[in-house]
């Protein structure tokens, strides 16, 4: 697997679901300057710019690992669970999540829809 690291500022991330958009410096599992920080899935990162640590960086968001689709790691966008999901394959697939995470869910739909009423 080869990354293409080369820095290349300004390229910019966009999540399908929102249509969240952001710069992003980095794509991949271990970022530039930091030490002994890998990550568990490969994500679109960008330094964060009120944190004069050159190791900080934010994560914006992943592929889905379904879909490949490019979202952030929003809540109502994507799901860590072993790997990324986007929301749309997390309802399509639900049932092949632990009952955990759609208890999780539900009880986060419940809250919105609450919010919103
Ligand atoms: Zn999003
Ligand atoms: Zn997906």
């Amino acid at each position: 697997m080869e990354h293409n690291t080369t820095e290349t500022p300004q390229k910019t991330f966009t999540c399908q679901l929102c249509g969240l958009t952001s710069p992003f410096t980095y794509y991949g599992q271990k970022p530039p300057n930091t030490r002994a920080i890998v990550l568990l899935e490969e994500c679109f990162m960008t330094k964060d710019p009120f944190c004069p640590e050159k190791e900080k960086f934010l994560v914006l968001g992943s592929n889905c690992s379904l879909c490949s689709m490019c979202v952030c790691v929003g809540l109502d966008c994507s799901l860590f669970y072993t790997k990324r999901f986007c929301m749309q394959c997390v309802n399509k697939h639900l049932d092949q999540f632990p009952h955990q995470i759609q208890a999780e869910l539900a009880k986060k739909r419940q809250s919105s829809q609450a919010a919103v009423s």
